[in-house]
Protein backbone atom coordinates (compact mmCIF):
# COMPACT_ATOMS: atom_id res chain seq x y z
CA UNK A 1 0.00 0.00 0.00
CA UNK A 2 1.09 3.34 -1.19
CA UNK A 3 0.87 6.62 1.32
CA UNK A 4 -0.81 10.44 0.05
CA UNK A 5 -0.62 12.19 -1.77
CA UNK A 6 -0.93 8.96 -4.20
CA UNK A 7 2.36 8.88 -6.94
CA UNK A 8 1.51 7.69 -10.61
CA UNK A 9 0.50 4.24 -11.32
CA UNK A 10 -1.36 4.09 -7.56
CA UNK A 11 -4.39 2.36 -7.82
CA UNK A 12 -8.02 3.97 -7.22
CA UNK A 13 -10.35 1.48 -5.99
CA UNK A 14 -13.72 2.12 -7.33
CA UNK A 15 -16.60 0.69 -5.97
CA UNK A 16 -19.46 0.51 -8.70
CA UNK A 17 -19.30 0.39 -12.30
CA UNK A 18 -21.41 3.08 -13.93
CA UNK A 19 -20.54 6.26 -15.77
CA UNK A 20 -19.93 8.05 -12.56
CA UNK A 21 -16.91 6.23 -12.21
CA UNK A 22 -16.37 5.61 -15.60
CA UNK A 23 -15.56 9.81 -15.72
CA UNK A 24 -13.69 9.33 -12.32
CA UNK A 25 -11.16 6.77 -13.81
CA UNK A 26 -11.29 8.67 -16.93
CA UNK A 27 -10.14 11.70 -14.80
CA UNK A 28 -7.12 9.21 -13.07
CA UNK A 29 -5.73 8.04 -15.93
CA UNK A 30 -5.21 12.05 -16.67
CA UNK A 31 -3.08 12.20 -13.41
CA UNK A 32 -1.46 8.76 -13.96
CA UNK A 33 -3.08 6.31 -11.49
CA UNK A 34 -4.92 3.25 -12.26
CA UNK A 35 -8.26 2.43 -11.83
CA UNK A 36 -9.53 -0.74 -10.30
CA UNK A 37 -13.53 -1.44 -10.64
CA UNK A 38 -15.59 -3.03 -8.04
CA UNK A 39 -19.09 -3.88 -9.75
CA UNK A 40 -21.31 -6.93 -10.54
CA UNK A 41 -22.03 -5.95 -13.70
CA UNK A 42 -20.30 -7.44 -16.86
CA UNK A 43 -19.12 -4.57 -19.31
CA UNK A 44 -19.45 -2.12 -17.03
CA UNK A 45 -18.82 1.63 -18.12
CA UNK A 46 -16.60 1.84 -15.96
CA UNK A 47 -14.44 -0.96 -16.21
CA UNK A 48 -14.25 -0.18 -20.44
CA UNK A 49 -11.84 2.39 -19.26
CA UNK A 50 -10.03 0.86 -16.19
CA UNK A 51 -6.98 -1.27 -15.71
CA UNK A 52 -8.90 -4.15 -13.52
CA UNK A 53 -12.33 -4.76 -12.36
CA UNK A 54 -13.55 -7.47 -9.46
CA UNK A 55 -17.08 -8.55 -10.85
CA UNK A 56 -18.79 -9.93 -7.52
CA UNK A 57 -22.02 -8.98 -5.82
CA UNK A 58 -21.84 -5.83 -3.03
CA UNK A 59 -22.61 -8.44 -0.92
CA UNK A 60 -19.70 -10.82 -1.26
CA UNK A 61 -16.86 -10.30 1.30
CA UNK A 62 -14.29 -11.72 0.03
CA UNK A 63 -14.64 -10.65 -3.47
CA UNK A 64 -14.63 -7.30 -1.14
CA UNK A 65 -11.17 -8.17 0.83
CA UNK A 66 -9.57 -9.18 -2.49
CA UNK A 67 -10.48 -6.02 -4.20
CA UNK A 68 -9.23 -3.90 -0.91
CA UNK A 69 -5.35 -5.82 -0.86
CA UNK A 70 -5.51 -5.00 -4.69
CA UNK A 71 -5.54 -0.91 -4.49
CA UNK A 72 -4.25 1.84 -2.31
CA UNK A 73 -7.51 4.27 -2.06
CA UNK A 74 -11.22 3.23 -1.92
CA UNK A 75 -13.48 5.66 -3.34
CA UNK A 76 -17.68 4.80 -4.47
CA UNK A 77 -19.55 5.57 -7.28
CA UNK A 78 -22.34 3.64 -5.91
CA UNK A 79 -23.91 4.99 -2.33
CA UNK A 80 -26.00 1.75 -1.89
CA UNK A 81 -22.96 -0.22 -0.67
CA UNK A 82 -23.55 -2.46 2.82
CA UNK A 83 -22.72 -0.69 6.54
CA UNK A 84 -21.05 -4.22 6.89
CA UNK A 85 -19.16 -3.92 3.61
CA UNK A 86 -17.74 -0.72 3.49
CA UNK A 87 -16.56 -1.60 7.59
CA UNK A 88 -14.44 -4.73 5.92
CA UNK A 89 -13.04 -1.93 2.88
CA UNK A 90 -12.65 0.33 5.64
CA UNK A 91 -10.33 -1.71 7.97
CA UNK A 92 -8.13 -3.02 4.98
CA UNK A 93 -7.56 0.76 3.13
CA UNK A 94 -7.98 4.14 3.76
CA UNK A 95 -12.33 5.09 2.23
CA UNK A 96 -12.43 8.37 0.74
CA UNK A 97 -15.56 10.00 1.29
CA UNK A 98 -15.41 8.23 5.23
CA UNK A 99 -18.35 5.36 5.50
CA UNK A 100 -19.66 7.63 8.64
CA UNK A 101 -20.54 10.02 5.22
CA UNK A 102 -22.41 7.33 3.72
CA UNK A 103 -24.41 6.24 6.07
CA UNK A 104 -25.47 9.65 6.64
CA UNK A 105 -26.55 10.06 3.38
CA UNK A 106 -27.83 6.43 2.60
CA UNK A 107 -30.96 7.23 5.39
CA UNK A 108 -33.36 10.10 4.67
CA UNK A 109 -33.59 10.74 8.56
CA UNK A 110 -29.93 10.85 9.13
CA UNK A 111 -29.47 12.95 6.76
CA UNK A 112 -32.25 15.52 7.55
CA UNK A 113 -31.35 15.39 10.92
CA UNK A 114 -27.24 16.21 9.65
CA UNK A 115 -28.88 19.30 7.73
CA UNK A 116 -30.90 20.49 10.47
CA UNK A 117 -28.16 20.56 13.33
CA UNK A 118 -25.57 22.12 10.89
CA UNK A 119 -28.04 25.28 10.91
CA UNK A 120 -28.96 24.09 7.01
CA UNK A 121 -33.18 24.77 5.86
CA UNK A 122 -35.20 21.70 4.86
CA UNK A 123 -38.83 20.90 4.16
CA UNK A 124 -40.90 20.16 7.36
CA UNK A 125 -40.39 16.29 7.85
CA UNK A 126 -41.08 13.69 10.13
CA UNK A 127 -40.16 9.52 10.33
CA UNK A 128 -43.62 7.50 9.92
CA UNK A 129 -43.36 3.72 10.83
CA UNK A 130 -47.30 3.09 11.10
CA UNK A 131 -50.89 4.61 9.81
CA UNK A 132 -51.75 6.47 13.41
CA UNK A 133 -47.57 8.02 12.91
CA UNK A 134 -48.56 9.29 9.32
CA UNK A 135 -52.08 10.42 10.42
CA UNK A 136 -49.71 12.48 12.71
CA UNK A 137 -47.17 13.54 11.04
CA UNK A 138 -50.16 14.54 8.26
CA UNK A 139 -51.36 16.59 11.10
CA UNK A 140 -47.94 18.65 12.08
CA UNK A 141 -46.67 19.46 8.21
CA UNK A 142 -50.25 19.35 6.27
CA UNK A 143 -51.28 18.42 2.56
CA UNK A 144 -49.53 18.06 -0.10
CA UNK A 145 -46.63 15.91 1.05
CA UNK A 146 -44.21 13.30 0.26
CA UNK A 147 -43.79 9.78 1.60
CA UNK A 148 -40.43 8.29 1.17
CA UNK A 149 -38.42 5.11 1.81
CA UNK A 150 -35.91 6.59 4.34
CA UNK A 151 -33.30 4.26 1.78
CA UNK A 152 -32.47 3.02 -1.70
CA UNK A 153 -34.85 5.62 -3.43
CA UNK A 154 -33.58 7.69 -6.68
CA UNK A 155 -35.15 9.46 -9.35
CA UNK A 156 -38.44 9.68 -7.63
CA UNK A 157 -38.68 5.77 -6.96
CA UNK A 158 -39.59 4.71 -3.69
CA UNK A 159 -41.35 7.84 -3.08
CA UNK A 160 -45.27 9.12 -3.00
CA UNK A 161 -47.03 12.37 -3.28
CA UNK A 162 -49.78 12.52 -0.97
CA UNK A 163 -52.59 15.14 -1.78
CA UNK A 164 -55.59 14.26 0.38
CA UNK A 165 -56.18 11.84 3.35
CA UNK A 166 -57.59 9.31 1.04
CA UNK A 167 -54.26 9.00 -0.53
CA UNK A 168 -52.36 8.56 2.58
CA UNK A 169 -53.31 5.51 3.33
CA UNK A 170 -52.74 4.40 -0.58
CA UNK A 171 -49.07 5.40 -0.35
CA UNK A 172 -48.50 3.97 3.14
CA UNK A 173 -49.94 1.01 1.80
CA UNK A 174 -47.39 1.17 -1.18
CA UNK A 175 -44.19 1.49 0.25
CA UNK A 176 -44.84 -0.01 3.94
CA UNK A 177 -43.08 -1.82 5.61
CA UNK A 178 -40.01 0.22 4.55
CA UNK A 179 -38.79 2.46 7.63
CA UNK A 180 -40.18 5.68 5.94
CA UNK A 181 -40.14 9.77 5.89
CA UNK A 182 -43.07 12.39 5.49
CA UNK A 183 -41.77 15.61 3.91
CA UNK A 184 -43.47 18.59 3.22
CA UNK A 185 -44.28 19.30 -0.35
CA UNK A 186 -42.40 22.10 -1.36
CA UNK A 187 -44.30 24.20 -3.99
CA UNK A 188 -40.44 24.82 -5.61
CA UNK A 189 -39.34 27.57 -7.93
CA UNK A 190 -36.37 25.51 -9.22
CA UNK A 191 -34.61 23.47 -8.35
CA UNK A 192 -30.50 23.63 -8.15
CA UNK A 193 -27.30 22.12 -6.43
CA UNK A 194 -23.31 22.32 -5.25
CA UNK A 195 -21.22 20.50 -5.89
CA UNK A 196 -17.71 20.83 -3.46
CA UNK A 197 -15.12 19.01 -3.16
CA UNK A 198 -12.73 18.71 -0.04
CA UNK A 199 -9.54 18.04 0.67
CA UNK A 200 -7.25 15.74 3.51
CA UNK A 201 -5.33 19.43 4.17
CA UNK A 202 -8.80 20.45 4.71
CA UNK A 203 -8.97 22.91 1.15
CA UNK A 204 -12.62 23.51 0.04
CA UNK A 205 -13.60 23.94 -3.66
CA UNK A 206 -17.37 24.59 -3.99
CA UNK A 207 -18.59 25.01 -8.24
CA UNK A 208 -20.88 27.77 -8.51
CA UNK A 209 -24.73 26.78 -8.10
CA UNK A 210 -26.15 25.43 -11.37
CA UNK A 211 -30.04 24.82 -12.12
CA UNK A 212 -31.72 21.17 -12.66
CA UNK A 213 -34.84 20.66 -14.85
CA UNK A 214 -36.13 16.88 -14.68
CA UNK A 215 -38.21 14.99 -16.96
CA UNK A 216 -40.01 11.81 -15.96
CA UNK A 217 -38.10 12.32 -12.25
CA UNK A 218 -35.19 12.23 -14.04
CA UNK A 219 -32.32 14.86 -14.66
CA UNK A 220 -33.23 16.18 -18.04
CA UNK A 221 -31.12 19.68 -18.26
CA UNK A 222 -28.65 21.47 -15.85
CA UNK A 223 -27.34 25.32 -16.07
CA UNK A 224 -24.49 26.51 -15.05
CA UNK A 225 -24.67 28.73 -13.88
CA UNK A 226 -28.16 29.23 -12.12
CA UNK A 227 -30.12 31.84 -13.00
CA UNK A 228 -30.42 32.98 -9.96
CA UNK A 229 -29.88 36.09 -7.49
CA UNK A 230 -26.25 36.03 -6.83
CA UNK A 231 -26.69 36.30 -3.31
CA UNK A 232 -29.01 32.74 -3.25
CA UNK A 233 -26.27 30.93 -5.28
CA UNK A 234 -24.13 32.18 -3.16
CA UNK A 235 -26.01 30.66 0.51
CA UNK A 236 -26.24 27.80 -1.36
CA UNK A 237 -22.67 27.45 -2.19
CA UNK A 238 -21.91 28.46 1.63
CA UNK A 239 -24.11 25.72 3.03
CA UNK A 240 -22.36 23.40 0.41
CA UNK A 241 -19.28 24.40 2.10
CA UNK A 242 -20.63 24.23 5.42
CA UNK A 243 -21.88 20.34 4.91
CA UNK A 244 -18.43 19.45 3.48
CA UNK A 245 -16.46 21.19 6.52
CA UNK A 246 -19.36 19.78 9.14
CA UNK A 247 -18.97 16.33 7.78
CA UNK A 248 -15.81 16.07 7.75
CA UNK A 249 -15.56 15.31 3.99
CA UNK A 250 -12.23 14.00 2.40
CA UNK A 251 -13.91 14.19 -1.54
CA UNK A 252 -17.04 15.39 -3.29
CA UNK A 253 -20.22 15.58 -2.75
CA UNK A 254 -23.15 16.82 -4.25
CA UNK A 255 -26.16 18.87 -2.20
CA UNK A 256 -29.42 19.03 -3.87
CA UNK A 257 -31.35 22.17 -2.97
CA UNK A 258 -34.95 23.41 -3.63
CA UNK A 259 -35.96 27.25 -4.15
CA UNK A 260 -39.20 28.02 -3.07
CA UNK A 261 -41.42 30.73 -4.16
CA UNK A 262 -40.14 32.72 -1.73
CA UNK A 263 -36.54 32.85 -2.30
CA UNK A 264 -35.62 30.52 0.69
CA UNK A 265 -32.74 27.63 -0.03
CA UNK A 266 -33.86 24.20 1.15
CA UNK A 267 -31.63 21.40 1.24
CA UNK A 268 -33.12 18.13 -0.07
CA UNK A 269 -30.11 15.43 -0.36
CA UNK A 270 -26.54 15.09 -0.25
CA UNK A 271 -25.26 12.80 -2.93
CA UNK A 272 -21.40 11.54 -1.60
CA UNK A 273 -19.82 11.40 -4.97
CA UNK A 274 -19.63 12.74 -8.43
CA UNK A 275 -22.92 14.22 -9.41
CA UNK A 276 -24.76 14.29 -12.55
CA UNK A 277 -25.37 18.06 -11.99
CA UNK A 278 -21.48 18.20 -12.24
CA UNK A 279 -20.95 16.55 -15.55
CA UNK A 280 -20.79 20.19 -16.87
CA UNK A 281 -17.80 20.76 -15.41
CA UNK A 282 -15.84 18.65 -17.60
CA UNK A 283 -16.07 20.67 -20.34
CA UNK A 284 -16.27 24.16 -18.62
CA UNK A 285 -13.92 24.41 -15.91
CA UNK A 286 -9.85 23.75 -15.86
CA UNK A 287 -10.56 20.90 -13.11
CA UNK A 288 -14.06 19.07 -13.45
CA UNK A 289 -15.70 17.72 -10.39
CA UNK A 290 -14.06 14.32 -11.37
CA UNK A 291 -10.70 15.30 -11.06
CA UNK A 292 -11.53 17.34 -7.40
CA UNK A 293 -12.72 14.19 -6.92
CA UNK A 294 -9.51 11.83 -7.74
CA UNK A 295 -7.41 14.75 -6.53
CA UNK A 296 -9.06 14.43 -2.94
CA UNK A 297 -8.94 11.16 -2.69
CA UNK A 298 -5.21 10.45 -3.81
CA UNK A 299 -4.22 13.54 -1.66
CA UNK A 300 -3.11 16.11 -4.01
CA UNK A 301 -3.55 19.53 -3.70
CA UNK A 302 -7.12 21.19 -4.59
CA UNK A 303 -7.66 23.30 -7.29
CA UNK A 304 -10.50 25.81 -6.91
CA UNK A 305 -13.65 25.28 -8.52
CA UNK A 306 -13.46 27.85 -11.14
CA UNK A 307 -15.22 27.78 -14.73
CA UNK A 308 -14.11 29.70 -18.00
CA UNK A 309 -17.18 29.31 -19.48
CA UNK A 310 -20.88 29.15 -18.90
CA UNK A 311 -22.55 25.99 -19.54
CA UNK A 312 -25.38 23.69 -20.23
CA UNK A 313 -25.65 20.14 -19.59
CA UNK A 314 -28.18 17.53 -21.26
CA UNK A 315 -29.06 14.24 -20.37
CA UNK A 316 -29.17 11.48 -23.01
CA UNK A 317 -31.79 9.56 -21.73
CA UNK A 318 -33.33 6.02 -22.95
CA UNK A 319 -33.44 4.52 -26.49
CA UNK A 320 -34.97 8.07 -27.57
CA UNK A 321 -32.17 10.16 -26.85
CA UNK A 322 -29.68 8.09 -28.01
CA UNK A 323 -30.87 7.51 -31.63
CA UNK A 324 -29.61 10.81 -32.15
CA UNK A 325 -26.03 10.04 -31.62
CA UNK A 326 -25.32 10.41 -35.55
CA UNK A 327 -26.91 13.84 -34.93
CA UNK A 328 -25.09 14.74 -32.31
CA UNK A 329 -21.82 13.94 -33.42
CA UNK A 330 -22.54 15.80 -36.45
CA UNK A 331 -23.56 19.21 -34.60
CA UNK A 332 -20.75 21.80 -34.04
CA UNK A 333 -20.81 23.03 -30.74
CA UNK A 334 -22.27 19.45 -28.89
CA UNK A 335 -19.58 18.44 -27.10
CA UNK A 336 -20.82 14.60 -26.33
CA UNK A 337 -20.37 11.95 -23.72
CA UNK A 338 -21.05 8.78 -24.36
CA UNK A 339 -20.81 6.31 -21.25
CA UNK A 340 -20.27 2.67 -23.25
CA UNK A 341 -23.65 1.12 -22.37
CA UNK A 342 -25.08 -1.50 -25.01
CA UNK A 343 -28.50 -1.85 -23.42
CA UNK A 344 -31.03 1.55 -24.30
CA UNK A 345 -33.31 0.53 -21.61
CA UNK A 346 -36.29 3.89 -21.24
CA UNK A 347 -35.02 5.73 -18.21
CA UNK A 348 -31.72 5.12 -18.69
CA UNK A 349 -28.94 7.39 -18.21
CA UNK A 350 -26.42 6.67 -21.32
CA UNK A 351 -24.56 9.74 -22.19
CA UNK A 352 -24.95 13.61 -21.88
CA UNK A 353 -24.18 16.59 -23.83
CA UNK A 354 -22.18 19.84 -22.92
CA UNK A 355 -22.80 23.05 -25.01
CA UNK A 356 -20.18 26.07 -23.54
CA UNK A 357 -20.54 29.73 -23.40
CA UNK A 358 -18.54 32.55 -22.68
CA UNK A 359 -17.49 32.68 -19.05
CA UNK A 360 -21.27 35.47 -18.00
CA UNK A 361 -23.33 35.33 -21.25
CA UNK A 362 -25.47 31.93 -20.47
CA UNK A 363 -28.55 32.54 -22.58
CA UNK A 364 -32.15 32.64 -22.51
CA UNK A 365 -34.37 29.64 -23.00
CA UNK A 366 -34.70 30.71 -26.90
CA UNK A 367 -30.28 30.51 -27.46
CA UNK A 368 -30.46 27.74 -24.99
CA UNK A 369 -33.00 25.54 -27.18
CA UNK A 370 -31.28 26.54 -30.40
CA UNK A 371 -27.64 25.94 -28.99
CA UNK A 372 -28.82 22.07 -28.12
CA UNK A 373 -29.72 21.23 -31.81
CA UNK A 374 -31.12 18.03 -32.33
CA UNK A 375 -31.68 17.75 -28.62
CA UNK A 376 -34.13 20.56 -27.98
CA UNK A 377 -37.15 19.93 -26.27
CA UNK A 378 -39.15 20.70 -23.56
CA UNK A 379 -39.01 19.79 -19.67
CA UNK A 380 -41.48 19.46 -17.19
CA UNK A 381 -41.20 23.07 -15.33
P1 LIG B 1 -35.34 12.85 -4.17
O1 LIG B 1 -35.41 11.37 -4.38
O2 LIG B 1 -35.55 13.27 -2.75
O3 LIG B 1 -34.12 13.47 -4.79
O4 LIG B 1 -36.55 13.46 -5.00
C1 LIG B 1 -36.60 13.38 -6.39
C2 LIG B 1 -37.39 14.56 -6.93
O5 LIG B 1 -38.73 14.56 -6.43
C3 LIG B 1 -36.81 15.91 -6.53
O6 LIG B 1 -35.78 16.31 -7.38
C4 LIG B 1 -38.06 16.78 -6.64
O7 LIG B 1 -38.30 17.13 -7.99
C5 LIG B 1 -39.16 15.89 -6.16
N1 LIG B 1 -39.34 16.04 -4.70
C6 LIG B 1 -38.75 15.31 -3.74
N2 LIG B 1 -39.08 15.72 -2.50
C7 LIG B 1 -39.92 16.76 -2.67
C8 LIG B 1 -40.60 17.64 -1.77
N3 LIG B 1 -40.52 17.49 -0.43
N4 LIG B 1 -41.36 18.62 -2.31
C9 LIG B 1 -41.46 18.76 -3.64
N5 LIG B 1 -40.85 17.96 -4.54
C10 LIG B 1 -40.09 16.98 -4.08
Amino acid sequence: MTGFPLPPNATIGIVGGGQLGRMSAMAAARLGYRCHIFSPEPDAPASQVAAATTRADYDDNAALLRFADAVDVITFEFENVSAEGLDLLADRRPVRPGPEILRISQDRIAEKSFLNEAGIGTAPWAPVSSMAELTAAIAAIGLPAVLKTTRLGYDGKGQALIRTEAEAEMAFGLLHPKPLILEGFVDFAAEGSVVVARGADGTVSAFDMVENRHRDHILDLTLAPAPFDPALRETAREMARLVAERIGLVGLLAVEFFIDRDGRVLANEIAPRPHNSGHWTIDACPASQFELHIRAVAGLPLPPAIRHSDAVMKNLVGPEDIALWPRIVATAGLIPHHYGKTAARPGRKLGHVNVLFPHGALPGEFGIQAALGPLAGGTDQ
